[in-house]
């Protein structure tokens, strides 16, 4: 009898103490290959979680915008995440990187205690995935985590003590070496028009000067060529005054998607008018929004009228880097092995931007056939807003 009473107390305790550590684990059949990636990412540097025994709720929800995930600390953990910006990120490039961004922000939260960290690199990009918050000087929580820089941020993210990478760095001056000039876009004849839409193209005295009458902002090419697949260096001096919040001008390098069609990487300089500072922008045209922002240092440029200003772009062994004034402003490696055949400006909207030069430059010893257009470039359709202005401010 006693020992039928101790076994019976020890059924009780098994299946209270079972009742206790088993929790509910329910998650979404389309975000369990996110779980599990995190999980094995986890595992990779020692972290070892057992989500089904501790249990888990990891599903989607109509979240109120712009929020796009979110994380209750309730028994059992509970994981929620939009269920309209996972449709709508299906529609850019970087889709898979976006989506994982966010899981694993939540799960950062959840799984790991980690709360908010909105520490800067020195190029003063976010130093974690776990940015986020409420607003820091106008800025996304947007991250680059993309390329090289995704080993970054998941190292960081199971380690905050991860040192800075190089590609972080910020003020690196370029080497000078160009490589050989291919083209060099012809300002000596004069030539005047208005095209339908009422943007003004004006060459004279050596420059060319394109002034937009769009919303949105544009895109020029100067150099369409063909056989151009090594590396490259372009270069542009321009003259503008950004007008204020959004306003940006910029470099493009494209490739073709199609005999009609091509998209590009680009970088753009704007301005915030309430930090009174300027801020670059590097992305590609399939992606959301840029895929990075960095605040430049006074000292890099002073847009204007008057002021001279050289933008570069250069891509070196599936890089690419952008300098301004010489300055290596930021490098990255999304989509940067692409055969890239024009190259041209970023312009702003209801705005002016005078070209003094426009220098193409070839890396490599590879086959070159200079395009034999001789046309006036005019902007390119970007009636959909291909480049997109800013950043626009999310929060998770
Ligand atoms: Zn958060």
């Amino acid at each position: 009898m006693k020992k039928k009473c101790i076994l019976l107390l020890g059924l009780i305790s098994l299946l209270l103490f079972s009742c206790k550590k088993r929790d509910v684990y329910q998650v979404d059949p389309t975000l369990d290959p996110y779980l599990q990636l995190f999980l094995q990412e986890a595992k990779q540097r020692g972290f070892n979680f057992n989500v089904e025994e501790d249990g888990l709720i990891l599903k989607f929800a109509d979240l109120e915008s712009p929020t796009i995930g979110l994380c209750t600390y309730s028994n059992p953990l509970l994981v929620q995440i939009d269920r309209t910006y996972w449709k709508k990120v299906t529609e850019y490039n970087n889709c898979e990187d976006l989506r994982q961004n966010v899981v694993f922000h939540e799960l950062g939260h959840g799984l790991l205690n980690r709360s908010h960290d909105n520490h800067t690199m020195s190029n003063t990009e976010w130093k974690s995935i776990m940015c986020g918050g409420d607003i820091v000087r106008d800025r996304s929580w947007q991250v680059n985590f993309s390329g090289m820089r995704k080993k970054y941020y998941l190292d960081e993210l199971f380690n905050t003590r991860t040192p800075e990478p190089d590609f972080f760095k910020y003020g690196d001056t370029f080497s000078g070496d160009k490589g050989t000039l291919v083209e060099s876009y012809d300002f000596s004849e004069n030539k005047h028009f208005t095209d339908a839409d009422g943007n003004v193209y004006d060459i004279s005295n050596n420059a060319y000067s394109i002034t937009t009458n769009n919303e949105y902002n544009n895109i020029v090419y100067f150099h369409m060529r063909k056989n151009f697949t090594g590396d490259f260096y372009y270069e542009v001096k321009v003259k503008t005054k950004l007008a204020g919040n959004g306003d940006c001008v910029g470099v493009i390098a494209s490739y073709p998607t199609s005999d009609t069609t091509g998209v590009g990487n680009y970088f753009y300089i704007s301005k915030n008018n309430n930090y009174n500072e300027l801020r670059a922008y590097a992305g590609h045209m399939q992606c959301m929004q840029p895929l990075a922002e960095v605040i430049l240092q006074k000292d890099v440029c002073q847009l204007g009228n008057q002021t001279e200003t050289k933008l570069a772009i250069e891509r070196s062994n599936n890089e690419l880097y952008f300098y301004v004034n010489d300055q290596l402003i930021y490098r990255n490696d999304y989509m940067a092995d692409q055969k890239y055949v024009s190259f041209g400006l970023v312009t702003p909207s209801k705005n002016t931007v005078t070209v003094t030069s426009s220098m193409c430059y070839s890396k490599s010893n590879g086959s070159l056939r200079a395009s034999t257009e001789n046309s006036l470039s005019t902007v390119f359709a970007n009636r959909g807003g291909a480049i997109p202005f800013n950043i626009p401010i999310s929060i998770k």
